[in-house]
């Protein structure tokens, strides 16, 4: 994890993320470690001082997460709405993902719950959507990034990753989120893909993101943003 940590930071990354406890189609799939892969992601943070985001799946838990720097709510648990609730009376930032079958007005919706509980700080993440089309793991609607910028004030973030489950789509991906508008973007990276426990398929490894970055950068210069 620190390895990781270390080689993104180089490449440009600002935040590290890393899910700790995994919402897995299968409940014989790898579930994630727990409270031990939050203590991960600290040790992570404090070699390189990347502020760390991870995912809760149940309120049960937030107590866990209380030196966590960014809250994440995955695309399965939007319209958990218990959970919105309790996240209304954090005053952590929360990246709220876009559920798999969910429309940007019930993405919006779930945003509202967050915020009718006091706590405003709040980052979409367009993740893709489920259509009919099976060459990639999810449809990136990328037309979400315009409407949202429309009517709505939050930051909008992509995932090529999860959008795409593919390599070597993460890249045009993230330029088409440059080219749209979005704030930023989150990308899986590992140190070795091919042996990963989950989301190999859609990993860069670390030369891959470093590349991607450099691209990034180009980009974000060309258009004169700030995306990170
Ligand atoms: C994740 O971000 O690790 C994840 C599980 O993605 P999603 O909730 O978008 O499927
Ligand atoms: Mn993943």
């Amino acid at each position: 994890m620190i390895a990781v940590a270390e080689s993104v930071k180089k490449s440009g990354a600002q935040f590290l993320r890393g899910g700790a406890f995994k919402p897995r189609t299968s409940p014989y799939s790898f579930q994630g470690l727990h409270a031990d892969g939050i203590k991960l992601l600290l040790e992570a943070k404090k070699v390189t001082g990347l502020p760390i985001v991870t995912e809760i799946m149940s309120e049960l838990h937030i107590d866990l997460f209380s030196d966590v720097d960014v809250i994440q709510v995955g695309a399965r648990n939007m319209q958990n709405f218990q959970l919105l609730k309790e996240l209304g009376h954090s005053k952590k930032p929360i990246l709220l993902k876009r559920g798999l079958a969910n429309t940007i007005e019930e993405l919006l919706m779930s945003a509202e719950y967050i915020m009718s509980g006091g706590n405003s700080n709040i980052i979409l993440c367009e993740r893709g959507i489920r259509t009919f089309e099976n060459m990639t793991r999810n449809t990136l609607d990328i037309s979400a990034v315009p409407v949202l910028k429309r009517i709505s004030h939050l930051p909008i973030i992509i995932d090529p990753s999860h959008a795409t489950g593919k390599t070597y789509l993460v890249e045009p991906l993230v330029k088409a989120a440059i080219a749209a508008g979005a704030d930023g973007v989150m990308i899986e990276t590992h140190n070795d893909p091919k042996n990963a426990l989950c989301d190999g398929a859609q990993s860069l490894d670390l030369d891959q993101f470093a590349q991607v970055m450099a691209t990034v950068k180009k980009r974000v210069a060309f258009e004169g943003k700030a995306l990170s």
